[in-house]
């Protein structure tokens, strides 16, 4: 079978593996130099969200690891894994700017062996939504979380709060599997027209793109309508015509619990609002506390 050559290089005081031997040297050495270490997963081509989370990371005085996997099992047959966008050479200079000591980037062979016989699925807060919208999308990324977990034996790992949903699904995965780590959430990072930071914001066309920051305005709007004591069915009604008239696709939008993810049927404590919307071939998500 195919193994992953020995690969260590450094970038400055930055290492890089690819291996999982070399990991277990280099974040061991680590570990024993800052007392703790923290995770920061990413599927690369990095941004300022993934940059908050390093900073996050690095503020917290632990040894910093960022993984790179674009994870073929999170992607489904209709989604275009090929189509991810990589870029390595600027990834590793992005980190060694945030100040990561150490990156781990394997490939397929590595993180999925053949004799692999393992997955994760995660009920609860995986089953709707973004769980219906991408079936076998949560359970390929509980599993490369699973594993990340293993390899690296992070104190922390460091999550955005764009993905909400994920952060759920991760959070009662680690929670029901007695992990020994802390899932830290990281604030979403937008743009200054408001639009959440994504790796597949590159593929809005011009008129896209103009239209994209919509998907947080109306978000906002609705947060503040439902907080001022709008019923919830009206507000997420207009919300939904507001969103179809500037061009959206909307495939869910809807004020749920924070945790569970279960629907709410008014608003509560610890309510969230996600939206789930298409502007041509790319599908924007977002989410806001209410
Ligand atoms: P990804 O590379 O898209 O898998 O994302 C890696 C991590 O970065 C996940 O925890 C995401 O939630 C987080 N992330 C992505 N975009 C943002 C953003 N705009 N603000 C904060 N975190 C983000």
């Amino acid at each position: 079978m195919l193994r992953a050559r020995r690969y260590k290089a450094k970038f400055g005081d930055m290492e890089v593996v690819r291996t999982i031997e070399e990991l277990q040297t280099s974040g061991g050495a680590l570990r024993r130099r800052f007392g703790s270490l923290a995770l920061v997963p990413t599927m690369g081509a990095l941004h300022d969200g993934h940059r908050a989370l390093v900073k996050a990371a690095v503020d917290s005085g632990a040894g910093i690891v960022a993984s790179i996997f674009v994870n073929p099992l999170q992607f489904n047959a209709n989604e275009d894994l090929s189509r991810y966008p990589r870029d390595e050479a600027g990834d590793l200079a992005a980190l060694r700017a945030c100040g990561c000591h150490l990156v781990w980037l394997p490939d397929v062979a590595t993180m999925y062996p053949l004799e692999g016989a393992t997955t994760i699925t995660v009920a609860g807060p995986a089953e709707e939504w973004e769980g219906k919208a991408r079936p076998g999308h949560f359970r390929g990324v509980a599993t490369v979380c699973a594993k990340l977990f293993g390899q690296v034996r992070p104190d922390r790992a460091y999550f955005g709060e764009k993905d909400w949903q994920q952060l759920q699904v991760v959070r009662r995965m680690v929670a029901d599997l007695h992990l020994p780590l802390e899932i830290v959430a990281v604030p979403t990072v937008r743009e200054p027209d408001g639009l959440a930071m994504s790796s597949r914001n590159r593929f809005l066309n011009a008129e896209e793109r103009a239209i994209a920051p919509g998907l947080h305005v109306i978000l906002s709007a609705t947060a503040t309508a439902l907080r001022s004591g709008s019923a919830s069915d009206a507000a997420l009604a207009a919300a939904d015509r507001d969103l179809n008239q500037a061009g959206f696709q909307v495939d869910y939008l809807a004020l749920v619990d924070a945790a569970t993810m279960s629907a709410l049927p008014q608003m509560a404590p610890g309510a969230r609002l996600i939206v789930a919307a298409r502007l041509g071939t790319v599908r924007l998500i977002d989410n806001i506390a209410v």
